[in-house]
């Protein structure tokens, strides 16, 4: 393939994932990442289906992400006192592999970095096309020239709104709000729900894990203490050991409180710049995010090889394949299956994991998602 200098903006699932086919195919790949190193831990994502595992098996990590995976587990859900109501299988929640995303993304830095130059700390200031590249400036690295601009840098994208315009247009608000804590209280995974609020403790995506409904708070990501009072104020009052979680609320170290959103977007590249992952067709939860990251870079990569180099024809082609692919990212909202505003829908969702006829559709659908593109082989 024709040699392309490619600058990526995130370096978590679908960036490195994208690093490690391009740098396969030749191209010198830089990957400029916000946070100061790869973040580990996190929540827990997971794989699905035929699709993903062959991708993973074709990037040859599939064993490492075996090896790596959380396993699992069945969540129980609870009445305020404790008293089991139903349980929710590990398959359902939890895929055919799962693992933490921090995990994964690490795994992919570690693959990559002997070959692709990352760049933490910093990240893309401007972005201005030209006839033969896009000249980029940096918060802290000098200007450069690339042939080809990614953004992977998830459903708050950088690169979306510098290329694209505001998050206003692109980003639909679900009407919930998840947090993820790390709460040091061990146990079996639990779940509780009251109308429009669930809290976790021990299950398959976080230490702690919340889902509340809401209505659109403005709020700076990046300050804890102002996430941790929302919570507060989210859970006051609250039955179950809300109250215990609660106390435990302020000396958190890890909290990180976001809303659930949708991406929605017509095409995915403009020009020189593309998007990938969760910047392009990210859906929070339940959207199968990590596995459209890793197959969307498959696709982009295999695509970009197959035209030569020409960005024209391969993004034309990538959007092509993945917006099919990629559509259950438009179908669900997790919050009110998580959440559900009344005491009647909380039973009704809790129903449908007392039937196995209910539950067995509920997974053949979704894996009928995860599967649903011819994958080439590039
Ligand atoms: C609670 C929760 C549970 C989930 N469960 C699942 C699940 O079970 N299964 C599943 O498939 N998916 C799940 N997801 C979704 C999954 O986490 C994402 O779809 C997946 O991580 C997408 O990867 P990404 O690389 O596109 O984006 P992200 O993982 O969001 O990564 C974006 C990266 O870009 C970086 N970045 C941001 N801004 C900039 C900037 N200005 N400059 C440079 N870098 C920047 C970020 O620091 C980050 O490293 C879940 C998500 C949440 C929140």
């Amino acid at each position: 393939m024709r040699h392309l200098n490619v600058l990526i903006s995130g370096a978590s699932v679908a960036g490195p994932a994208l690093a490690y086919w391009l740098h396969r195919y030749g191209c010198d790949v830089t990957v400029v990442e916000r946070t100061p190193s790869v973040r580990r831990g996190g929540q827990a994502v997971d794989f699905k289906g035929a699709t993903h595992r062959t991708v993973l098996e074709r990037m040859g990590i599939l064993d490492e992400v075996r090896r790596r995976q959380t396993g699992g587990r069945d969540q129980t859900i609870v009445d305020a006192d404790g008293r089991k109501l139903a349980v929710i299988p590990g398959e359902f929640t939890g895929g055919e592999i799962e693992i933490r995303r921090g995990d994964l993304a690490e795994l992919l830095y570690e693959r990559t970095a002997d070959h692709v130059t990352y760049r933490f700390a910093d990240s893309i200031t401007s972005l201005r096309e030209t006839p033969d590249g896009v000249r980029v400036t940096f918060e802290k690295a000098a200007p450069q020239t690339y042939d080809i601009v990614v953004g992977a840098d998830g459903i708050h994208s950088n690169v979306r709104r510098l290329a694209f315009g505001p998050e206003r247009d692109f980003v639909r608000f679900g009407g919930h709000y998840y947090a993820i804590a790390d709460l040091g209280v061990d146990g079996d995974a639990v779940m509780y729900n009251e109308p429009g609020r669930m809290a976790a403790l021990g299950g398959p995506k976080a230490p702690a894990f919340f889902v509340f409904k809401s209505d659109e708070l403005t709020y700076d990501r990046y300050d804890t203490g102002q996430q941790k009072k929302i919570l507060l104020d989210a859970y006051r009052d609250g039955g179950w050991r809300i109250p215990e979680l609660l106390d435990r609320l302020p000396e958190a170290e890890e909290v990180y409180l976001d809303s659930i959103s949708r991406v929605e977007m017509d095409r995915f590249a403009t020009g020189r710049l593309v998007l990938l992952g969760d910047s392009a067709y990210g859906n929070t939860l339940g959207g199968f995010g990590t596995g459209l990251a890793i197959v969307g870079a498959y696709v982009l990569a295999g695509e970009l090889m197959r035209a030569d180099g020409d960005h024209r024809v391969a993004f034309a082609r990538y959007e092509e394949k993945l917006r099919g692919y990629a559509r259950v990212a438009k179908k669900g909202n997790a919050g009110p299956f998580l959440a559900p505003p009344t005491r009647l829908r909380m039973r009704l969702r809790n129903w449908t994991f007392k039937s196995s006829l209910l539950l067995r559709i509920l997974l053949k659908m979704t894996d009928n998602f995860a599967t649903d593109i011819r994958l080439e082989l590039y």
